[in-house]
């Protein structure tokens, strides 16, 4: 007979945990009201108990025995593993069983908690899970989960010592502004305090921080405070990274039904690049990463140490390059970057003058008043 064990998988993870195992610890958000997000609406809150987690790491263990065997000196006998996964009966087994044969032959060594806020736990069962986690798996090298700011707050830097002596190494948290105002327009339900205490405890506490950054959510009238307000956050907790998520306005959520009434203007992209570009020129004092990792980003190799006067010249050096090229061409590229045949700015250089003029001519060609739609329509297909 052969094993078609299951265990809850979420729907989403930080892209920079694509090769890291999930495990759900809780279901949904507990909050889910933010405008610009649907993603858990209608899905209940749920927390697992430690014993109901224990048991899916126990099932993603036997599976990875049993992927063991198909280990073939430094490499992986592939044909037998898909010999193996043609043999499931049940889809959802067979989902999992391919999850952790991708997680081992990626190496094995991260771990991604899911869903939306897994700190609402108590750090007792929280722990309790870590620790059980690392027991089974001793080879696994970083655990990192969500939490959201407002229920972080709630949680003093002995909480993350406690997490962390487990086997928490870093969170990740849609800050998303440091703006009060564009966090009360979007209804994220947090403040700029929040954030500032939330990321100091987590810190304090020995574990890593990532935040989230989302230039544009402001939409053109709170475009420069979405900025500022970042910047103000960034410089008082100094958080490790700081994840750049341009905004998409994704159809089916509050804030696209605010743009559909007139009430939220979209942020074009020039306006968005200034956002990034202004967060960078009034970072002080921080050591904080600056990656752009997702491919909703329009300049996706604005990566650098925002403590390193030689990274903050390169990128902002990046954006001008942007923002000083002519509109047609800012629009071309935004229009290539869209639809996935140009990557950065030097892709441009590959174009022919013919292929140049046509696609500025195709872009002329678009009314001016909904070229910023358009673009937000692309990307919101990439979340
Ligand atoms: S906290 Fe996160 S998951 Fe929850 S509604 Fe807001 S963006 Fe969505």
């Amino acid at each position: 007979m052969v094993n078609e064990g299951t265990f809850h998988i979420g729907p989403i993870r930080p892209p920079s945990e694509a090769a890291s195992l999930l495990i759900q610890v809780t279901r949904g958000c507990t909050w889910n009201k933010c405008k610009f997000c649907n993603l858990y609406r209608h899905t209940r809150f749920k927390a697992y108990s430690a014993d109901s987690v224990k048991r899916d790491i126990d099932v993603i263990a036997a599976y990875a025995e049993e992927i063991e065997e198909y280990r073939d000196g430094a490499g992986w006998d592939l044909d037998g593993l898909n010999g193996r996964l043609q043999r499931f009966r049940d889809d959802e087994a067979r989902q999992c069983f391919y999850m952790v044969a991708q997680w081992l032959i990626d190496g094995g060594e991260n771990v991604f908690l899911q869903d939306g806020n897994t700190t609402v736990l108590s750090s007792g069962r929280l722990s309790e899970v870590l620790v059980y986690l690392k027991q089974v798996f001793p080879q696994i090298k970083r655990i990192t989960s969500y939490g959201r700011a407002e229920e972080l707050s709630s949680h003093s830097a002995e909480y993350y010592a406690e997490l962390k002596e487990a086997g928490l190494d870093r969170i990740h948290s849609g800050f998303e502004t440091g703006s009060d105002r564009v966090l009360a327009m979007i209804n994220k339900g947090t403040t700029a305090e929040h954030e500032i205490t939330a990321g100091r405890n987590v810190r304090a506490g020995g574990i890593e921080l990532s935040v989230y950054f989302m230039p544009g959510v402001g939409g053109r009238e709170l475009s420069g405070e979405n900025a500022e307000g970042t910047a103000r956050v960034l410089n008082a907790v100094n958080p490790d990274f700081i994840r750049v998520r341009t905004a998409a306005v994704k159809p089916g959520t509050e804030l696209y039904e605010d743009f559909r009434q007139g009430e939220y203007c979209l942020c074009g992209d020039d306006d968005k690049a200034r956002e990034i570009r202004r967060v960078i020129e009034l970072a002080e004092g921080v050591t904080t990463q600056l990656v752009s990792d997702h491919m909703v980003n329009l300049l996706q190799d604005i990566n650098g140490n925002l403590g390193s006067e030689r990274d903050r010249r390169k990128m902002t050096a990046r954006i001008d390059q942007y923002l000083g090229m002519p509109e047609a061409d800012r629009r071309v590229f935004q229009l290539l970057r869209r639809t996935l045949r140009a990557y950065d700015l030097d892709d441009l250089a590959q174009l022919t003058a013919e292929q140049r003029e046509q696609l500025r001519e195709a872009v002329r060609e678009e009314p001016e008043a909904r070229w910023d739609e358009k673009m937000n329509g692309y990307i919101s297909r990439f979340i």
